[in-house]
């Protein structure tokens, strides 16, 4: 028996890595490969190597663990695995900052140096995120641990890049991307991230070449104007095609360009008139193709002004603005200004608005690959969860664009290609060739680059599991069961999972999706560590311990919805596993009195699939509760049932709790298939709480108390607390395998312990009922009290009245119950007859409630309370009758309205008549 039991409070301090040690060390995370059903497999979303434990991932965490730990009770072999993800740039960007600060610039150091820092700081910081992954209890089988950029997985990713290459999926060129002048290399499209910023809508004045007259641009970026290679028009645009052909001079530079006609011009928009830049807009660098325009270049790729801007070179792109809009100014080349919001790309890492720029990168082709991942979506082989994203997903994927994946930094894996010096040939190999294979010359230069982080996490389902191998891993655990990740990556990292899985597999890498929503603080913004706002999770762990934090995300957030969180949610789980301590020690107490035999400690032989219909099936709890109730346990815990209970044993308290208890398992196994993890995890917090704390341990109190009763009563709370460790062990793990291990007939860990399924729903149907009118009655009898302010130390007695004899005996048989949760001294069934006085009277169905107030209540205190109430319903009656008896109201009035103020009248009349006869009552007492 574990020294917790002696707390007087619950505190997880200690406990929680005192079992996720034990946990470890007896290889539970591991699948247990002696179990018959399909395995259930997750890859952990890898965490950035650098990176610390925040909210979000708290959130995803938890739901992956609720989910393993479920699917491992469920006896699936299961498997969980974990890996960290390199991070690219960021990464560079925390190792570049500190050889700045150590005085060390990054280029002049050169590539092997920073990479030798590199891996030192990445070996460091790992401890600290797997560190933390730990706290929050998740059962990953660490043994199979990877990195993206670890020498398996670095070789998965040189042969993926091979293989799409030579496809000819892979291709290199020379076209605009998103490029940071910050970090220096281009980024994806989704790497992205759009602002609305308050701009400005200038409108630039180009004389025509021919003095005939001028044209006006409006622009949002002037300094651009340096790289225009043409202004377009609509060419079915009336008035203005008619100047197709013709030519302008370029202010500030006097350059002559065309007027070409290009639909992507709309006469309706801005001046009808479009400058085109191809180098600097990706609409114009299309419409620069199409025409075949030059592609002048006006920046550096730090975002300065180049030769090519004349005098302005030299100038930062923003001063350039200012200076350029000055210039224009002065030479009356400047037409209107409008104020106008608008979108400005940034890039998400370090917040620098991004340039479109041309530069010469690797491509892979997408169009092709995105086919079979539709096809998946459509036909229902890959879930996504919630469904609304499918429509974002398929809408993205029908408007694919190639995705640029080199990036110009040293950390991540670099571009496995070479090329020849002697013939100019290309190389793209797995392994570091020697000499060309074209010419024989062995003066081959690698590429420089790196490819996007994301080209190595799309591979996550496969790569950790040992591909392009053919292990045995490999073939066992993949497709994986479920990807749990935040929405915003759907594209970056979702969708093309699927796209290499199927490319490189030729299946699904998953069969479904769930998303996370975003974790959110008070006022609704998403936590963020450069807000603010973010609370340390390991400091709430310490706090409040992991499972409140766990219970807490988990409980509260429908699948798919954002999380308002804030400490006070903590609360709530903290609260739940004190309940459930004290619940246990209440128990568990009885036990001990009742001379039970104490734990032993020995190995779980309990099956580990708990199928309630095959174990129960031969016991009908309608003719034998006892011998149900006596496999039920065996089930359960894998132990005899130390004292014998019969079918006479089972009050109905018993019946109700281990009706609800059965409801509870199918309830819980419906939401969990749904993946609806918080109406499960609620569903058993709330049959916990309320019904089994506050009804059954009422209502069995005096039989534990009792020493003639309590050995054979005290079971059926102890089962109770079995199952209800169980269903709630997924999202609570620490405390629910502390507390089996205090229960007696319990063997074994919880965690490998099995999950009961396929409860009976409707077992002890009639009891749940009969019981549910007890707690209805007791309900009013407790709300008569409250209203007639009788102490609660005070018992007092009961008259029900029912109007059907048949009912009576019914009753007769619940009235002990009835009086023991209502504290009362006595009650008394009664058909028909008057009313008793004086008394509070309610009315539960065709059940009549009167709390004789003799002894119980200051009667010249009530005859006030009820004179007072009776003067204002009163009132309430002649307005209600002043109103009716007004034509003009009767007569204008909606009839609607008429006929509300009847019925209001008609209810007042009934209340009076109602307070009148208490008063009456009161006078005859
Ligand atoms: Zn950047
Ligand atoms: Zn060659």
């Amino acid at each position: 028996m574990s020294e917790t039991r002696n707390m007087a409070q619950y505190s997880p301090e200690g406990l929680e890595e005192r079992w996720y040690d034990r946990w470890e060390n007896a290889g539970l995370f591991a699948p247990d490969e002696d179990l018959p059903g399909a395995p259930f497999v997750i890859t952990l979303p890898p965490p950035n190597v650098t990176g610390i434990l925040h909210m979000g991932h708290c959130l995803g965490n938890a739901i992956q663990d609720t989910l393993i730990r479920w699917a491992r009770m469920r006896g699936q072999p299961t498997l969980w695995v974990p890996g960290t993800d390199h991070a690219s740039i960021a990464t560079e960007q925390v190792v570049t900052r500190q050889m700045a600060a150590d005085g060390i610039d990054k280029r002049a150091a050169g590539r092997e140096a920073f990479l030798e820092r590199a891996w030192v700081w990445k070996e460091k910081t790992h401890s600290r995120i797997t560190q933390q992954i730990r706290r929050l209890g998740c059962s990953l089988d660490w043994k199979r641990e990877a990195f993206t950029m670890d020498e398996a997985r670095n070789r998965a990713v040189t042969e993926a890049f091979v293989r799409l290459k030579e496809k000819g999926l892979i291709y290199r060129d020379v076209y605009l991307v998103n490029w940071c002048p910050h970090c220096l290399t281009a980024i994806s499209d989704d790497e992205v991230e759009y602002q609305e910023l308050q701009g400005h809508y200038w409108h630039l004045i180009y004389p025509l070449a021919d003095g005939s007259g001028q044209v006006t641009v409006a622009t949002t970026r002037p300094e651009t104007m340096f790289g225009d290679t043409a202004v377009a028009v609509h060419p079915s645009d009336p008035e203005r095609s008619r100047l197709i052909g013709k030519t302008v001079l370029l202010p500030l530079t006097g350059r002559e360009i065309p007027i070409i006609g290009d639909h992507h011009a709309d006469p309706e928009k801005g001046t009808g008139f479009v400058k085109i830049t191809p180098a600097h807009d990706p609409n114009d660098f299309q419409v620069g193709r199409r025409h075949d325009l030059p592609q002048v270049i006006c920046m550096t790729p730090e975002g300065v002004m180049n030769e090519s801007a004349g005098k302005f070179a030299g100038l930062d792109r923003y001063a350039c603005r200012e200076a350029v809009v000055a210039a224009l100014g002065d030479e009356g080349l400047l037409g209107k200004v409008e104020a106008q919001e608008h979108q400005v790309g940034h890039h998400d890492r370090c917040g620098t608005i991004i340039e479109p720029y041309l530069s010469r990168q690797w491509f892979l082709r997408m169009d092709q690959l995105a086919q079979p991942a539709v096809k998946a979506v459509a036909d229902g082989e890959v879930m996504l969860y919630p469904e609304r994203w499918i429509g974002v997903f398929n809408n993205w994927m029908t408007n694919i664009r190639d995705w640029c994946i080199s990036r110009q930094l040293w950390w991540g894996h670099r571009i496995p290609v070479w090329y020849c010096d002697g013939c100019g040939g290309e190389i793209a190999a797995v392994e570091a060739p020697t000499a060309c294979p074209d010419c024989g010359g062995e003066a081959l230069r690698r590429d420089e680059d790196v490819l996007d982080t994301w080209f190595s996490s799309w591979l996550w389902t496969f790569s950790p599991l040992g591909w392009p191998e053919a292990t045995a891993d490999l073939k066992r655990y993949h497709p994986t069961s479920v990807l749990v990740t935040a929405a915003d990556i759907i594209f970056f990292w979702v969708a093309r999972m699927m796209m290499a899985s199927y490319e490189f597999l030729g299946e699904k890498p998953f069969g479904e999706v769930l998303f996370t929503g975003i974790v959110r603080d008070d006022d609704g913004r998403k936590m963020s560590k450069s807000l603010g706002n973010s609370p340390d999770p390991i400091d709430l762990i310490d706090k409040y311990g992991a499972d409140a934090l766990r219970c807490s995300l988990v409980m509260l957030t429908p699948t798919g919805q954002d999380i308002f969180f804030s400490e006070a949610t903590l609360e709530v789980g903290r609260n739940f596993c004190n309940k459930i301590f004290q619940a246990t020690k209440l128990v568990l107490g009885t036990w001990d009195e009742a001379g039970l035999p104490a734990r032993e400690e020995a190995p779980a032989t309990a099956p580990r699939i708990l199928d309630l219909q095959k174990a129960l099936g031969a016991h009908d709890w309608h003719d034998d509760a006892g011998a149900w109730f006596t496999e039920l346990w065996e089930a359960v815990f894998g132990t005899p049932l130390p004292a014998n209970v019969g079918d006479e044993d089972l009050e109905l308290a018993d019946r109700w709790v281990l009706g609800r208890l059965m409801r509870t398992v199918a309830d819980y196994e419906d939401a969990m298939g749904r993946r609806r993890l918080n109406d499960a995890s609620y569903g058993v917090f709330n049959f916990f709480r309320h019904e089994f704390c506050d009804w059954y341990l009422e209502a069995v109190k005096s039989r534990m108390r009792d020493a003639d009763a309590r050995a054979v009563a005290v079971q059926v709370p102890v089962l109770v607390l079995g199952v209800a460790y169980k269903l709630l062990h997924p999202v609570m793990p620490f405390i629910t395998e502390e507390l089996w291990s205090w229960l007696p007939p319990a063997r074994g860990f919880l965690m490998v312990s099995s999950l009961p399924e396929n409860a009976g729903a409707e077992t002890f149907a009639a009891d749940q009922e009969r019981f549910g009118r007890v707690m209805e009655i007791v309900t009013v009898i407790r709300n008569l009290r409250n209203e007639l302010d009788v102490a609660p130390g005070r018992r007092g007695r009961v008259l029900l009245r029912v109007p059907d004899p048949d009912q009576v005996d019914d009753l007769r048989e619940d009235a002990a119950e009835i009086t023991l949760l209502s504290k009362l001294e006595e009650v008394t069934v009664v058909c028909g007859g008057d009313d008793p006085a004086p008394a509070g009277t309610g009315v539960c169905g065709t059940v009549e409630v009167f709390l004789l107030m003799a002894g119980l209540v200051d009667l010249d205190k009530e005859r006030q309370r009820l004179t007072k109430e009776l003067d204002k319903v009163r009132g309430w009656i002649k307005g209600c009758e002043a109103k009716l008896a007004n034509e003009k109201f009767t007569a204008n009035a909606p009839a609607e309205v008429v006929r509300k103020q009847e019925e209001l009248l008609a209810e007042n009349r009934a209340t009076a008549e109602t307070l009148a006869q208490r008063l009456m009552a009161l006078a005859e007492g």
